[in-house]
């Protein structure tokens, strides 16, 4: 499924077997996960994909001599820069991302360089564990950089958030679900995946929080999660794109409070969090599709119509 220009559907073309290059494998691509960062380069909120490209970056297939393993978003580094140097290779010079810089696994067949790639664990199906490699990810890394909280509210109640309540809980945190007013589904579910409260994401929840991750693009809700803020806590934007956040007074802010992003994933937060992953357990609650119906895929996770996480079968 190739996407060529923003605003028009991914077209279903068959296109040459890719060829691995040194250090690439090939992969038969099983399942890909679909994640919101596909919906928004398709849209156009991302401003430099490869054209024309193949999006998909939670990909799991099967290499030629019948090895599983999994394509995650951070397909390459130069391993040579300040950050890549200081163990920060999520935020390398000259990264490249699967499914943005190079093709992803939208399609049948996925070349990939080998040491980007990630084991999967045994305990999930293909289909199952294809959203733990961003959703499950970037949610992991998130939680990271939300520190040690006692109580923490999650904005945005999609595939990310789904995971990483989970992974909350089995933590022994206190976990708030914040959702769109309005929407009982996903108040419901964020109580089913373990959330003692759930409730509208333009108020503040029954307590303070001592952290929040925002995962709706959506920056109208940075005041909103900072006003739900004890002193000192921290709110993690954790999508790679979000709507302008509007100004607001410093005394939000006061009292050490701080407001930061996550970008991207190191292989080592791959390394750890696929590790811990069967250890929760995480069961992702998933909808899948084949491949030749990504834009009903992407059009129903637009639209904030899946229940957990959108993946795509390859058979
Ligand atoms: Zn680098
Ligand atoms: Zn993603």
């Amino acid at each position: 499924m190739v996407f060529h220009a923003a605003g028009r559907p991914l077209r279903l073309e068959d296109v040459p077997l890719p060829e691995p290059g040194p250090g690439q494998v090939r992969l038969r691509v099983s399942a890909c996960g679909v994640c919101r960062t596909d919906l928004h380069i398709v849209d156009g909120e991302l401003p430099k994909p490869k054209l024309p490209l193949i999006p998909g970056h939670q990909v799991v297939g099967r290499t030629e001599d019948g090895r599983r393993l999994g394509v995650p978003w951070l397909g390459r580094t130069d391993g040579a820069c300040r950050y890549c140097l200081s163990g920060r290779e999520n935020l390398c010079e000259s990264a490249r991302f699967t499914g943005y810089d190079l093709d992803g696994g939208y399609a049948e067949y996925v070349v990939a360089d080998e040491r980007y790639c990630l084991e999967m664990p045994e305990d999930y199906d293909d289909l199952q564990a294809a959203p733990l490699l961003c959703a499950g990810l970037i949610g992991y890394r998130s939680l990271w950089l939300a520190g040690d909280p006692e109580r923490i509210g999650l904005y945005g109640f999609g595939s990310s958030a789904h995971i990483v309540a989970q992974v909350a809980r089995h933590e022994g945190r206190r976990v708030f679900g914040f959702v769109r007013p309005g929407d009982d589904a996903a108040a419901t579910f964020a109580l089913e995946l373990g959330c003692e409260w759930a409730g509208p994401s333009d108020e503040p929840g029954p307590e303070e929080l001592d952290a929040a991750i925002i995962f709706a693009p959506v920056g109208a809700l940075v005041p909103a999660a900072l006003r739900a803020l004890a002193p000192g806590g921290v709110v993690v934007c954790a999508g790679i794109h979000m709507s302008d956040v509007p100004s607001f007074p410093y005394e939000l802010l006061w009292e050490e409070r701080a407001v930061r992003s996550v970008a991207n994933l190191t292989r080592r937060d791959g390394e750890e969090f696929l590790a811990l992953a069967p250890r929760v357990p995480v069961r992702a609650e998933i909808e899948t599709f084949p491949l030749e119906q990504a834009n009903e895929a992407l059009d129903r996770l637009r639209r904030g119509e899946i229940r957990g996480a959108a993946v795509l079968r390859v058979e």
